[in-house]
């Protein structure tokens, strides 16, 4: 039985990862659960999964949970704030942790999973972004397994050789690659009239052609931030220098990505894109379980496109790259900027086209330095959060 925290549980990867859970009661159980504000899907997951523990973002959030878990009779201890999902990350009672928190704000609890030498099953793409080299001692250090959920880097790590059982670095070159290809569906603004993407909204941005995702994620896509945050997030699981890596758009999203090797050779992973597929395959690695998935029909499928990525239509894209490259805490100054810019988007208080503004003002003038701890990491963090509020405080929309 494999004790399982589940930290973003109300989020969508969180209520992914909760019906593959469901599917296999014989193989999991919930050891604990976290959402930020949404306390009554949380006390309804409660009811269902019976976990020992529950952490909210806010004291008003937990005597609200606690009352609802009261009347339904479920004996779950509540807690708030960023200690206690620590608390439940690190638990020696949890064998498997899910980082879905969003943002930033997962990087602590994260860090602690990883401190604790916990398996680690990480969607939570900005912690690693922010703090790539720390967190990545620290899972080395403590011997924690870390297992991508990201669909991209589970199809990665599914394709890479394997020697002893371990995913060997793409810079060794005894491990043949040449080229991690990473692919993207381009979003939902793949084709559109560059011109008219000043006047789209946060709904047309958060309408992904083929997944159904969290906002700030989907707003990503339709940057295509996100990609750059996988670039990043790829060089650090997989040992991958920036030249290294490619992204190719393959608007379809049924390759998930592939592996690129010396010998002309290309591996992929392909599937139906549903994150459920990647949260099966990390949940019993190196086993396979059912996830609910469909199975892939190809025929059904017909085509698969490729084409390169335009970088003027797509500028975030270039600024993960200038990030990786530049290093240190560039990475964390791209991603608090990225955070803040579209959390205005999404607030109206500033168009989609302002939003590689906002990113491209922080990383140019806020100074970057070593990412020698966590604290300085947090501080750059906290840095570029203030520069992007100021930036969008003074654009007229
Ligand atoms: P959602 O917005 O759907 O869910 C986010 C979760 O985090 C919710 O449980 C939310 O709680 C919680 N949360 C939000 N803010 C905070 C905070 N400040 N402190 C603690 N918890 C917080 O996001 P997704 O599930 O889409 O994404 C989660 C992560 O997974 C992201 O890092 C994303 O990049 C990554 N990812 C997602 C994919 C997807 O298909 N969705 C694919 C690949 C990666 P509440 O519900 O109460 O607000
Ligand atoms: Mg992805």
């Amino acid at each position: 039985m494999q004790r399982i925290t589940v930290l973003g549980a109300t989020g969508s990867i969180g209520v992914s990862t909760l019906d593959v859970i469901a599917r296999h009661p014989q193989r999991y159980a919930v050891y604990a659960l976290s959402a930020h504000s949404r306390v009554e899907e949380l006390a309804a997951q409660c009811v269902q999964f019976r976990p020992a523990r529950a952490v909210v973002g806010t004291a008003a959030a937990a005597d609200q949970l606690a009352a609802l878990l009261r009347a339904a009779g479920v004996n779950t201890d509540v807690a708030w704030g960023e200690q206690a999902l620590c608390s439940i990350a690190s638990a020696a009672e949890v064998d498997s942790v899910m980082a879905a928190i969003v943002g930033a704000a997962g990087l602590a609890p994260t860090l602690a999973a990883a401190r604790a030498g916990k398996k680690i099953l990480l969607a939570n793409k900005e912690a690693l972004v922010m703090s790539g080299q720390l967190f990545m001692d620290a899972v080395h250090e403590s011997g924690a397994v870390l297992l991508p959920i990201d669909s991209e880097h589970n199809a990665i790590f599914q394709s890479m050789p394997q020697f002893g059982g371990k995913v060997p670095a793409v810079r060794d070159s005894a491990a043949g690659v040449a080229k991690i290809l990473l692919t993207a569906s381009g979003g939902p603004f793949l084709t559109r009239d560059v011109a008219t993407l000043d006047a789209v909204t946060p709904d047309q941005a958060c309408k992904h052609p083929n997944w159904s995702m969290g906002r700030k994620i989907s707003v990503d896509s339709a940057t295509m931030m996100n990609k750059g945050l996988e670039v990043i997030e790829a060089h650090w699981l997989f040992g991958a220098p920036a030249d290294q890596i490619e992204v190719v758009i393959h608007p379809q999203s049924v390759i998930h990505s592939m592996v690129s090797y010396v010998d002309g050779s290309v591996l992929a992973q392909l599937g139906n894109p549903d994150m459920r597929t990647p949260i099966a395959h990390a949940l019993a690695y190196p086993e396979r379980i059912a996830s609910g998935v469909a199975q892939l029909d190809l025929t059904q499928v017909a085509t698969l496109q490729f084409q390169r990525p335009d970088f003027e239509r797509f500028p975030c894209l270039a600024l993960a790259f200038e990030a990786l490259r530049a290093g240190g805490t560039a990475p964390a100054l791209l991603n608090a900027a990225n955070e803040v810019a579209v959390q205005a988007f999404l607030d109206l208080k500033i168009g989609f086209r302002q939003i590689d503004r906002v990113i491209r003002h922080v990383v140019d003038t806020l100074p970057h330095g070593a990412a020698h701890s966590i604290d300085a990491v947090i501080a750059q963090d906290a840095a570029a959060r203030v520069a992007a509020e100021t930036f969008i405080a003074g654009l007229a929309k």
